[in-house]
């Protein structure tokens, strides 16, 4: 290791060998391209890469980076990321496999890297009712409890009796769903820069027909409501908060109608547009890079707040660099 600046500046060849020795060969790669792992299919690459299979090799992953300096991005299902177009300095760990398990008659525990999906999935064929409204939802269960996704007027949140966090330097903690400081898109994780291992949610015993109907009226909704057939992140801005801000009567409070009527469904920049069917999603049209998208989400926020008074709130997550 080498010291520049006062930093400490990890060599190529340390990162590669340390990882190579405790992990196994070919695990851990550099350069790796981000864009084809985010939903939004923009970014630059990632300088070093490994997929995780547990998460004990999260746990591992994150100590090795922090002895050797290392700084860590965790990409869950890349479905709420705007990634910069020069990429991400240090090391991404993108959590995959994971299980599902009964913990009792009323939990279900989840490791991080599981999809919301295949946890919905999961729960109705394990007769367990409490998450089938969630179909659809894309991502993993990490992303949903960092920024504790909602659908349907639902926070996850709401579901979730504990769970088990990494600091960065790898140590574990198990926490209830009290200390996790949950409110409207956020959770702690978002301040403590702690990682989700896995999360235990409360089920009830439920019939798999019923189950599956509401998730089926979830996914119907989605499609209805939705630009699903073109890359987006979801929406781009949280919806504004009673008590917080002030929209002026006759508009709903929803960040969506409020660029709606600012003029602003169908505006371009680049191939990054303004989706003519959800005003809150922003759409990849081909070739939108990263700093297009954050140009049009920048003229959004600047004309709801200039007709409306209005602030309005990213929803998405930036990783990296932007100007
Ligand atoms: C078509 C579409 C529809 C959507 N509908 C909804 C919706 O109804 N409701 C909703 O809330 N969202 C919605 N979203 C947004 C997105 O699906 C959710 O925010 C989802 O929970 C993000 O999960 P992810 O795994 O993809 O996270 P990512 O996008 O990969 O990451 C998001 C953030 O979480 C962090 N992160 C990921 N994993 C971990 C971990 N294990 N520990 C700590 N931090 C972690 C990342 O570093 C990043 O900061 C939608 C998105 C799309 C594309």
């Amino acid at each position: 290791m080498e010291v520049v600046s006062g930093f400490k500046r990890t060599r190529t060849m340390d990162v590669a060998a340390v990882f190579c020795e405790r992990l196994g060969p070919g695990r851990l790669r550099g350069h790796v391209p981000l864009a084809p792992l985010t939903t939004f299919r923009v970014g630059g690459p990632a300088e070093w890469f490994i997929e995780t299979r547990s998460s004990d090799e999260i746990v591992s992953s994150l100590k090795l980076a922090h002895d050797l300096g290392v700084p860590v991005t965790l990409l869950g299902g890349g479905s709420n990321v705007l990634v910069s177009d020069a990429g991400l300095r240090g090391l991404v760990i993108r959590p995959r496999g994971g299980h599902v398990q009964l913990v009792d008659d009323r939990h279900a525990r989840a490791d991080a890297a599981v999809t919301i999906n295949g946890l919905v999935r999961w729960t109705i064929n394990h007769g367990r009712a409490g998450l089938e409204a969630w179909a659809g939802t894309p991502g993993t269960v990490g992303g949903a409890i960092f920024g504790n996704a909602h659908f349907g007027g639902q926070l996850i949140g709401d579901l979730v009796n504990e769970v088990r966090l990494a600091s960065r330097d790898g140590a574990t903690v198990e926490v209830p769903a009290s200390a996790m400081a949950f409110e409207y898109d956020r959770s702690r994780l978002q301040d403590s820069g702690e990682i989700l291992l896995s999360a235990e949610f409360r089920v009830s015993p439920g019939d798999p027909v019923a189950l599956r109907a509401t998730a089926r009226g979830s996914l119907a909704f989605r499609k209805r409501t939705q630009p699903l057939d073109t890359p987006s992140a979801g929406c781009v801005f949280q919806n504004p908060q009673p008590g917080r801000d002030a929209v002026p009567a006759g508009i709903p409070w929803s960040a969506g109608a409020l660029v709606d009527r600012a003029g602003l469904k169908g505006t371009s920049v680049g191939d990054a547009r303004v989706s003519p069917a959800h005003a809150n999603f922003i759409v990849n049209d081909g070739r939108a890079t990263a700093a297009e998208i954050r140009q049009l989400v920048q003229r959004c926020r600047r004309a709801v707040g200039e007709q409306f008074g209005v602030e309005l709130r990213e929803e998405i997550v930036y990783l990296g660099h932007f100007d």
